[in-house]
């Protein structure tokens, strides 16, 4: 059991009868962040001290606890050791609560909602992770917005049931599928699109739950995984990628798998020498799994002449899959122990709503 420094907010949920219950873990990101006069830079506060600039706590109708992870961080500095830790955290507090918000840095918070996707299993409950463009205490912060509707949206049942079964982010009006977002814009609000999903919501003045394309609450009893395997890497192909490195790339030490970008539906050069470098790393026992450089579309190897060869060196199409989902589904499968052969097949499986079937 993880200790943790938790306390309640006192919500407006006086006289008012089965109310849900939200738990919101804060672990840093731009939304707790101030301008440190010294550094010149924008560093994470503390939970306890950007509080007081969220006055709209107190007038949220579901009971509301918080946990801040210490020390808060720019998410640039996310690991899968806190993903673990935000997973073990989330398993322990699960039969306590209705749901789960994340306050988390929008940099790498694509990455955590896939890694969280694949390690809670059988997810019954919300977990939603948001942020923010402009810190809390600024005038015209998207902060309030963003962590009230989210906590809104995790506490949201009908008939007493919960709606959302998944790991999600909420963004600027849009509830996206976690492990199919990817962080687009590093200026506007609306930093986060799912290009080859539609949103789970539309919210506006209504939240409008997009249901075809939610997942269905499982079956099975939750649980959660509590390791990740990090011999993975991710190489992106360029005109001129030089064969000499990518022989050294792929010689690296305890390397067990390779997310390789691709061009547009998972093409890459056609050169021998270059396929012969995959060909003898899949034979070696690395994974080569193929992404597309392209937000939107599939791979489809075999399609092009230039993705022929790809399928000979047994490389692994990822489809649809976005690569910051594709690098946690490797770490979770990988950290699973099965054969290579079992982890390729899972690989290929839609496990999360991750992939197209
Ligand atoms: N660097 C920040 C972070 O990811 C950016 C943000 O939160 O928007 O923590």
């Amino acid at each position: 059991m993880v200790k943790y420094k938790s306390f309640k907010i006192d919500t407006d949920i006086k006289g008012k009868a089965d109310v849900s219950k939200v738990l919101m873990i804060y672990t840093g990101g731009t939304l707790g962040m101030v301008y440190d006069q010294v550094k010149k830079t924008l560093v994470p506060l503390k939970f306890e001290e950007i509080q007081k600039n969220i006055p709209e706590l107190e007038r949220f109708e579901s009971a509301l606890d918080i946990i801040p992870i210490e020390p808060p961080i720019d998410s640039s500095n996310m690991s899968p050791s806190v993903w673990i830790e935000l997973a073990t955290l989330i398993a322990e507090q699960y039969d306590d609560y209705d749901g789960f918000v994340i306050l988390h840095g929008t940099d790498t918070m694509a990455h955590t909602a896939s890694a969280l996707s694949f390690l809670l299993e059988n997810l019954a409950k919300p977990v939603i992770l948001t942020g923010a463009q402009l810190p809390i205490g600024v005038t015209r912060t998207d902060a309030r917005e963003n962590m009230m509707t989210a906590l809104e949206l995790a506490a949201d049942k009908v008939d007493n049931e919960t709606i959302l079964h998944e790991v999600c982010i909420y963004f600027n009006g849009r509830l996206l599928r976690g492990n199919r977002a990817k962080k687009y814009e590093s200026s506007q609000f609306d930093a986060f699109q799912s290009e080859n999903y539609p949103m789970l919501a539309e919210v506006g003045i209504y939240c409008v739950y997009n249901r075809p394309y939610m997942l269905p609450k499982p079956e099975g009893k939750f649980s959660f995984s509590d390791s990740l395997n990090r011999n993975v890497l991710v190489l992106k192909l360029f005109p001129g990628i030089s064969n000499a490195f990518v022989k050294q790339i792929l010689a690296t030490e305890n390397l067990e798998a390779v997310v390789l970008e691709t061009y547009g539906s998972g093409n890459a050069p056609s050169d021998n020498e270059f396929l012969h470098l995959l060909k003898d790393a899949s034979e070696k026992g690395i994974i080569i799994y193929n992404v597309s450089q392209c937000s939107g579309g599939k791979v489809r190897q075999g399609d092009y002449d230039t993705s022929r060869g790809l399928l000979n060196a047994d490389v692994i199409s990822g489809k649809d899959i976005t690569t910051e989902a594709a690098v946690c589904k490797l770490m979770y499968l990988l950290a699973l122990g099965n054969s290579i052969t079992e982890t390729k097949r899972l690989l290929q499986e839609n496990l999360r709503g991750e992939v197209v079937d």
